[in-house]
């Protein structure tokens, strides 16, 4: 059936300025890391977009190897945007990725200019695109010269395949080294992408720092950590839930360690009027570096409900110690 987008989509995501650039993201931006493969049902990716561009959330996060298999997500991605928003593709901001295993042999993983070249033509292709309007390189190659890496980056930019660059997962220094050879290649680094929420805080050391002193914007994934701070598991694992799912990178002992803090979480967000979900979320929006928090959804009904957290995204500082308290448990 045809798709009429919201015409009040834009009216309450808000927007952040994405580092020193011209880039506005909103603040929750969709990932399509799972939910999105050959295996999922296409009727319900389709209406997860659907549904985040009806929300105004402008971003969509992919990568060359999100599926599974390989290639799966940008290849859905492509027939979701040919049926649904040919119309609309400047009003998205559409980022993909490679720096993982993708295709056999030595020119398919890491960061050699062999390989990201050839890897975001095949994306464009997939996804039936001109041109991204980030790509990123996906994790740091400790092998491969950063020069040669930044210079593969900076090429696809001046060959307008992407608009502009991306780094993920790289440390604080290696991001600096990385911005400064960019800069000097006339294609400044746009944004960082790093991993936050209330049980991953190591990004809270010198790297969101690092961001802000680089003037660079910072997008943070799993904020969720994967569905543990959501009312999911609160009363056990359902069936089909990302933990109880083979080839996932959750299982069932990590929810089962942390559960006791979930409980007492979730508690507090029902105390604020709100699902754990969307207080996880809010409570990331306090840290100024952090320009978009990038989450994923099995469902469009959860990701409604995760921009929720905007009607109540103030913590007082009594309710930031409480948070404290619970996660030093
Ligand atoms: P989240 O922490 O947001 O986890 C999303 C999962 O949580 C959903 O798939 C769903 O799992 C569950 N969930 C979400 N909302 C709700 C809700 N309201 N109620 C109940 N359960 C909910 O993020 P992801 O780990 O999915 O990562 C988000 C994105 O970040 C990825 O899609 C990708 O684009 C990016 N990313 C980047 C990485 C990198 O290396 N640069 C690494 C990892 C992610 P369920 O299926 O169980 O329902």
């Amino acid at each position: 059936e045809n798709y009429t987008p919201n015409q009040e989509r834009y009216d309450t995501m808000h927007y952040q300025r994405c580092g020193k650039s011209g880039v506005l993201l909103p603040r929750i931006s969709l990932g399509l890391w799972h939910n999105f493969g050959f295996n999922d049902n296409f009727g319900n990716a389709r209406n997860i977009v659907r549904k985040a561009f009806d929300l105004g959330i402008t971003h969509l996060d992919l990568a060359n190897n999100y599926g599974p298999p390989y290639g799966a997500a940008e290849e859905n991605f492509g027939r979701i945007l040919q049926k649904d928003f040919l119309s609309h593709r400047d009003e998205l901001f559409i980022a993909t990725k490679a720096g993982y295993d993708m295709w056999p042999g030595p020119y398919g993983n890491w960061g050699s200019k062999k390989y990201l070249i050839a890897s975001l033509d095949q994306s464009l292709k997939r996804m039936g695109l001109d041109y991204v309007d980030v790509f990123y390189h996906h994790r740091p190659d400790p092998q491969t010269p950063l020069e040669e890496t930044m210079s593969a980056l900076s090429q696809v930019v001046k060959q307008g395949k992407a608009l502009y660059i991306g780094l993920s997962r790289y440390s604080p220094e290696d991001t600096e080294k990385a911005a400064n050879l960019l800069k000097e290649m006339g294609t400044p680094c746009l944004i960082h992408q790093s991993k936050y929420s209330m049980f991953e805080r190591e990004v809270e050391g010198p790297m969101l720092a690092k961001l802000g002193d680089l003037e660079m914007g910072s997008i943070v994934f799993s904020p969720l950590a994967q569905g543990m701070l959501t009312n999911k598991y609160v009363n056990g694992i359902p069936e089909n839930s990302r933990a109880n799912k083979d080839n996932t990178y959750l299982n069932v002992t990590a929810v089962e360690e942390k559960l006791d803090k979930i409980k007492l979480l979730h508690q507090m967000a029902v105390e604020r009027g709100q699902t754990l979900s969307q207080m996880a979320i809010a409570w990331l929006f306090n840290h100024p570096v952090v320009t978009s928090v990038l989450v994923g959804a099995s469902s469009p009904t959860q990701l409604e409900e995760n921009v929720g957290c905007m009607k109540n995204a103030n913590f007082t500082s009594s309710e930031i110690e409480k948070i404290e308290d619970i996660l030093s448990k």
